[in-house]
């Protein structure tokens, strides 16, 4: 058993722990530990290896304002520049011997008396910290179905979050169960190399070409030079990924110009690939676009229209040794079985136990609905932040300018508690609950509570996920610490009461 004393405590190390860590650099705290469970940096970015794998917002601006790249090579870089960019970071900001790899964090644990957190590793492992930021994102848990007779499959089944890079799918019949984010970009990706592929589709997404295209070198040398026209050219990608708002969260004309639009692009993506309109219209959703993640892809129905392609919209029954049964009694021979199943999003605090004053376990707390004020304090956990949490997602533009907004709020509540001789903050009960009431008020009428079933609505109905405006808006609310949504209690912050 190790244990170990801190000011800050910073869980998870991909873009959220990765900013709170220069974040904490820049407050001047010298003492802070980022855990990471893993062996590396990079958090989803890490994790998510499957072919094809990319980000669907453009690299320029899902990235950090304070860590320009101007060497992005596309619009939408792969996986491995992406994962390469933050190792970047950590090492231009040294946040690597801040690092404790191979910390899992079990239990975050308030100690009153101590005005502290005490945090324990599965391995028994303790941290004290003065204050905590959570920042172990909302896609890091793989959502795996329990399909009958799963555990019976002969062949290789994995989830595509864990990628097996070991196991070849040259010439093998391979299932892609899914037909979200993940699959949109693995399926066309390992189209060729398989001799047959099966793509289990329970619901059709709504899908935009992606504007794709490579940086000419003339222009990575412009950004190198003239940094200002890399930010006008960021700013410009914020604001159009900014108007996508409007289809999602009004109901006026420009709304529905807007969602028509999407959909005709999609069905005229569809067209192109599928003239037979009764192969095209499986393919087309029900759903109001933006309800579940609108996609984005220029080969997605190309590959699904290859001739060793096949979609199976039958629903499946069960798994056996060499397959997949679906509901129409066709038996679906399969060697390798991929799980593009998404993730447990709306398990917060999952995996994590948090137990905050008075002993109150955090998802007790929440059971009814993930009641925070803008994503980021919660009442009865004093001196705990997240980043990317409840109430945070978005639909229509980059979360890492969510993450940089809440730390400009933890920031400067640090800075607040050192100056002011604060020991700990707590969000107020009352302002939690107001902050809760508007959300869910506000989320009743956008797209997501349309009427879909997706990773943005918990078991018991409720959008907790999601923010229900523009990021602009946002930045403006959520930017600044206010000092009176807090109760506090006096003394030098950083400093843990021995225990008696
Ligand atoms: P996802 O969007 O939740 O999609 C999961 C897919 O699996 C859906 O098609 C779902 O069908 C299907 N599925 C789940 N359980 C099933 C079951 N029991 N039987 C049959 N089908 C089942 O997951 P994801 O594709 O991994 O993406 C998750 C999120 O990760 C995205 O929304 C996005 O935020 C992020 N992501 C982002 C990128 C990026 O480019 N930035 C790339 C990948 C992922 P239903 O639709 O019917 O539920």
């Amino acid at each position: 058993m190790d244990s170990g004393v801190v000011e800050l405590a910073i869980i998870g190390s991909g873009f959220g722990g990765l900013g709170a860590g220069v974040m904490a650099i820049e407050q001047g705290i010298d003492s802070f530990v980022i855990l990471e469970r893993a062996k590396a940096v990079g958090g989803t970015w890490r994790d998510n290896t499957y072919p094809g794998c990319a980000c669907d917002i453009p690299s320029h601006l899902y990235s950090f304002s304070f860590a320009q790249n101007s060497e992005w090579s596309r619009s939408y870089p792969a996986q491995p520049e992406i994962e390469e960019y933050l190792e970047r970071v950590t090492d231009n900001y040294r946040l690597h011997s801040r690092v404790r790899f191979g910390f899992d964090v079990a239990e975050v644990r308030w100690l009153q008396e101590q005005t502290c957190w005490s945090i324990t590793s599965h391995e028994g492992d303790i941290v004290l910290a003065s204050a905590v930021i959570s920042a172990t994102g909302p896609l890091s848990q793989p959502a795996t179905p329990d399909f009958p007779g799963l555990s019976d499959f002969a062949g290789e089944v994995f989830h595509s979050a864990n990628w097996r890079h070991d196991v070849s799918l040259d010439g093998k019949k391979v299932g892609v169960v899914g037909t979200g984010a993940s699959a949109i970009q693995l399926v066309p990706a390992i189209a060729d190399d398989v001799e047959h592929l099966d793509v289990f589709q329970r619901t059709p997404p709504w899908v935009l070409p992606r504007d794709d295209r490579p940086a000419p070198l003339w222009r990575r040398y412009l950004y190198q030079w003239l940094p200002f026209l890399q930010r006008l050219h960021r700013w410009r990608i914020y604001a159009r990924q900014e108007f996508l708002s409007l289809a999602f969260l009004g109901k006026g004309k420009i709304a529905n110009a807007m969602t028509e639009r999407i959909k005709q692009e999609t069905k005229t993506l569809i067209d192109a690939s599928f003239p037979d309109p009764e192969i095209a219209a499986a393919l087309v959703p029900t759903f109001k676009p933006g309800c579940k993640r609108l996609l984005i892809s220029n080969d997605w129905y190309s590959a699904l229209a290859k001739p060793n392609v096949d979609v199976v919209t039958a629903s499946i029954e069960r798994v056996d040794a060499t397959g997949i049964t679906t509901s129409d009694d066709r038996h679906h021979e399969l060697d390798v079985l991929v799980l593009a199943t998404g993730f447990a999003v709306t398990d917060f605090p999952s995996p994590l136990t948090f137990i905050g004053r008075n002993g109150v376990n955090l998802a007790e707390h929440w059971e009814d609905g993930a009641s925070t004020d803008f994503g980021i304090t919660v009442s009865g956990f004093p001196n705990l932040w997240f980043l990317a949490g409840p109430g945070t997602g978005l639909g229509h533009n980059s979360i890492v300018f969510m993450i940089e907004v809440q730390l400009q709020q933890i920031g400067r509540a640090l800075r607040y508690m050192r100056s002011e001789s604060v020991a700990s903050i707590e969000l107020r009960q009352e302002v939690e609950d107001a902050s809760y009431a508007e959300l869910q008020r506000r989320v009743a009428t956008t797209v997501w509570a349309s009427g879909c079933s997706s990773w943005y609505i918990r078991e018991n109905g409720r959008v907790d996920t999601i923010w229900p405006g523009t990021t602009t808006e946002y930045w403006w609310r959520a930017r600044r610490f206010a000092p009176n949504r807090y109760l506090m209690t006096a003394g030098r912050f950083g400093q843990i009461t021995p225990s008696r």
